[in-house]
């Protein structure tokens, strides 16, 4: 008898610490912004393979990932349920092995928006959505996905089918050498987008090659105008393979907001880190609380004393 309360014991004391563990809300741990260049054959530095995205995507599913839009982080909508991690999944570049179709508008299954849209469908508990940082006046297949009569159906889907589209200059400019044109990078590539989708505004930057102008260029990248048009963006990204601070932690740094890179061992070892790690963002669930523990506290920044409610633990 003894023997049996004693076993009951341990395994109410293990299952109890299994789900204090998992679910421990920490909002000012790290998160993943992942970044997606091409998806093909062979995996490179720029390029994931179908495989390995689809693979990705099981990763974040099974790692108790809550997938979000750029727009969210923008105004720290970051409204997930408890125990679940925030993943930003951006592409970048927006060439048509991205988003590919046929004549007849069918999606092909093996482009990044193929692999997302069979993913959805085979898991409708995981709310997968992405944004693409694009390049409306590059050369193909970079100019909106390539196959410019299609152009139009494709930028229609996305809007339509929970995915963002965010600025990533005209064409991939270096503005660290086109520091003087970095209004016109930014304005034309907003004009060039609102042809297709007239209201759409764009409202964060990608760098292009992670590459930034020199520092008293730096608050064009926020603001400005260029032919009368004005520009806001609300935060600039780099490229430099790390996970992001919480937007609550006093070094996130809104002209700096770090990504990872999406090729293979590398991404794949980062979802599995930030799945376990106790550095790792962590929801409470209640838009209105900051839970974290109290080993984190000097990391808050302090405006958000005031406008929140703290729990400390
Ligand atoms: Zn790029």
């Amino acid at each position: 008898m003894f023997k049996k309360i004693f076993t009951l014991y341990i395994l109410i004391s293990l299952f109890t610490l299994a789900i204090y563990s998992e679910s421990q809300p920490n909002e000012l741990g790290k998160f993943l912004i992942i970044t997606y260049h091409v998806i093909g054959d062979k995996d490179t530095a720029y390029t994931r393979t179908i495989q390995g995205m689809k693979d990705d995507l099981a990763l974040l599913k099974k790692g108790n990932y809550h997938p979000l839009k750029i727009s969210d982080l923008e105004n720290r909508n970051l409204n997930i349920p408890r125990g679940k991690r925030p993943v930003f999944i951006t592409l970048d570049d927006s060439s048509q092995s991205q988003f590919d179709m046929d004549e007849k508008g069918n999606i092909s299954p093996d482009c990044a928006v193929g692999i997302m849209e069979e993913f959805k469908k085979k898991n409708p508990d995981f709310p997968l959505s992405a944004t693409f940082f694009i390049l409306p006046g590059a050369k193909h297949p970079n100019n909106l996905f390539g196959q410019e009569k299609l152009t139009s159906k494709k930028l229609e889907f996305l809007v339509k089918n929970n995915y963002e589209i965010q600025n990533h200059t005209l064409w991939h400019a270096n503005l660290k050498k086109y520091k003087d044109k970095i209004e016109e990078q930014i304005v034309e590539s907003q004009k060039l987008l609102n042809k297709y989708l007239p209201d759409y505004k764009m409202t964060s930057l990608a760098m292009p090659f992670g590459i930034y102008p020199p520092k008293d260029y730096e608050h064009k990248l926020l603001s400005g105008k260029h032919k009368g048009i004005e520009y806001k963006h609300n935060l600039i990204f780099d490229y430099s393979n790390r996970p992001s601070f919480s937007p609550y932690d006093k070094e996130f740094d809104p002209l700096h907001v770090r990504r990872a890179q999406a090729f293979k061992d590398n991404i794949e070892k980062m979802i599995q880190k930030y799945s376990e790690s106790p550095d790792s963002y962590v929801s409470d669930g209640d838009p209105n609380t900051l839970t974290f523990p109290k080993k984190s506290e000097e990391k808050l920044n302090p405006k958000f004393k005031e406008k929140m409610k703290l729990v400390v633990y």
